[in-house]
């Protein structure tokens, strides 16, 4: 193993360490749509390895070969750094994976994901595209990793653009425009589409949507319903419904009102709050 201390400072005013690693038999454990394309990134001929360590086992960095400069590299590392300890704070989340897990990074390929199988059977990983373009979902795709999910789609997706947005305040993220208000766009949506759209909010499941458009505003919105939720009560009331997977009844325990209520009053506010210009 080869130490290479970064020469630039991080974000945060201290040095990153990261290690050049040798290649290690790869072997990833399950498949999927992209497998094929992990596999082949993890062949030595086409990537380069980074170890970062975390407090918590660390990070194997897979990065396309001639990607990303030193101070790419450097960001990266600093930032998934400041993930590992910041989303367990941020989310009142003790992480739900322990140990190393792998970050996929490359230019073209599949869009970025978590979840995914790690180098080594057993270990997960994440996929991060739009690193170079300083628009990759590293804290969205880490808060998946490291807090978990339930059975909603809705509030898995409305922490994780949550935490993101709390970490990189305003910066465009993978499909995200720069200085998105959530709360505008939800206001624009729920005018927009019918009342079903509306009821996929906050709720079970997991939803296929008929085009982009759509199901961005399904992320906007279910980001927006999030962050109001957020402001009802702790985290452990949040968790506490995605734990039981959005049903009725656990909005009811850790809010003391319905789930329609909790929507109706949502909707109320950020109507209000786009007329009055507030964010
Ligand atoms: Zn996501």
């Amino acid at each position: 193993m080869t130490f290479e201390a970064s020469k630039q400072p991080a974000p945060a005013g201290k040095v990153v360490l990261r290690l050049l690693a040798a290649p290690e038999r790869s072997e990833p454990d399950a498949f999927d749509d992209n497998d094929a394309f992990r596999r082949s990134l993890l062949d030595p001929a086409n990537s380069d390895r980074w170890f970062v360590p975390t407090v918590q086992g660390g990070i194997l960095l897979v990065v396309e070969k001639g990607y990303l400069d030193d101070a790419l590299l450097d960001r990266v590392s600093a930032d998934l750094q400041e993930a590992v300890e910041a989303v367990p704070r941020l989310t009142g989340r003790a992480p739900r994976r322990r140990g190393r897990f792998t970050v996929y990074v490359y230019d073209e390929g599949p869009l970025s994901e978590s979840g995914v199988p790690g180098a080594l059977p057993g270990e997960k990983g994440i996929m991060l595209r739009f690193v170079k373009e300083g628009a990759d979902p590293l804290f969205h795709e880490m808060t998946h990793l490291l807090a978990g999910h339930g059975g909603s789609q809705s509030l898995n997706e409305g922490i994780a653009d949550w935490v993101q947005s709390r970490l990189r305040p305003g910066r465009s993220t993978a499909f995200i425009p720069a200085r998105t208000n959530p709360h505008a766009k939800a206001r624009a949506a729920l005018a927009t589409y019918p009342p079903a759209f509306r009821g996929a909010i906050g709720a079970p499941g997991y939803h296929r949507w008929s085009g982009r458009e759509i199901r961005f505003d399904f992320y906007y919105c279910s980001w927006s319903f999030t962050d109001f939720l957020l402001r009802q009560g702790d985290m452990g009331r949040f968790w506490s419904v995605l734990e039981a997977e959005a049903a009725p009844d656990a909005y009811l325990a850790a809010y003391g009102r319905t789930y329609e209520v909790l929507i109706d009053e949502w909707s109320q506010e950020v109507g209000g709050r786009a007329k009055t210009g507030l964010e």
